[in-house]
């Protein structure tokens, strides 16, 4: 079945419906890429696929679990399956760039070890293979809050990498970023999906990288689907 499905979904915020009557399955591989105009209701689509808001109607189901129905240890293994990057990076910026990689299976101790200057040497060597993939090797032990907006983009995406997920989303990853910078962090992306299998959902304002770099497009507008098609099947000039 899909990797990731919602039912009939729908999400309000007290009387104002910032989703409507959603249907949608993703399949495991897939790159999609939501777009439409701002408060279309994307960024809540994402939240819902990763478990951080539960649907006000409807089921949002991901990797074969409904989301609304586990408890707080089977929500968090299920997340620990689902990544997702954001447009403002969500990194701690006073952390050097080894402890923001390793965030993801750190936990809660990241903050303090780092603080103690604590560092186990695995913890170095799978961060430094995650940096070199995103091509900022030389950046290990810098402070975050030290880099470039498309250097933290990468960091966030090896903190991904580390966290190895089945299912990656990004919430408006490049919206931050020069056009240059964009599209090598969209580069990253599709390459490592394309490399891994690892289903991509993200959540863009321009079409042509949505065509470029995902194989369907679906278009939002106002909390409900207005289109949802092969990226092959929209024109450039659209
Ligand atoms: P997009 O990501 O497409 O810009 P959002 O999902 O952020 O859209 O927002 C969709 C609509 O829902 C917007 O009108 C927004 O103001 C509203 N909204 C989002 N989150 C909340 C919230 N926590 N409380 C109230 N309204 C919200
Ligand atoms: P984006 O950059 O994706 O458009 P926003 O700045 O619209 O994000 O929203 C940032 C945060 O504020 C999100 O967590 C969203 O849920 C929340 N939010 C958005 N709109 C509203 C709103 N009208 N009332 C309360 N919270 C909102």
């Amino acid at each position: 079945g899909p990797i990731l499905e919602l039912k009939q979904v729908g999400q309000w915020f007290g009387s104002f419906p910032a989703l409507a009557e959603i249907n949608l399955q993703i399949q495991a591989g897939e790159r999609v890429a939501l777009v439409g105009p701002s408060g279309a209701g994307k960024s809540t689509l994402i939240s819902l696929l990763n478990g951080t808001l539960f649907p006000t109607q409807g089921e949002v189901w991901a990797i074969g679990r409904n989301l609304s129905m586990l408890s707080p240890r089977t929500l968090r293994r299920v997340q620990q399956q689902i990544g997702t990057i954001y447009q403002r990076f969500h990194l701690v910026d006073n952390l050097r760039v080894v402890h923001n990689v390793n965030a993801g299976h750190l936990g809660r101790w990241s903050w303090f070890k780092s603080a103690l200057s604590l560092l186990w040497p695995l913890e170095v060597e799978v961060a430094a293979k995650a940096l070199t993939q995103v091509g900022i090797p030389e950046k290990l032990y810098d402070r975050t809050d030290q880099l470039s907006g498309g250097q933290q983009q990468r960091v966030a995406l090896a903190r991904v990498l580390v966290q190895n997920p089945t299912v990656i989303l990004a919430d408006e990853p490049i919206a931050s970023l020069d056009p240059e910078r964009s599209r090598e962090i969209m580069d990253l992306l599709r390459n490592l999906s394309q490399s891994t299998g690892k289903t991509l959902v993200m959540s863009l304002h321009s079409i042509e990288l949505a065509q470029s770099h995902c194989d369907r497009i679906i278009g939002l507008r106002q909390g409900q689907i207005l289109f949802d098609v092969p990226s092959t099947a929209i024109s450039p000039e659209m």
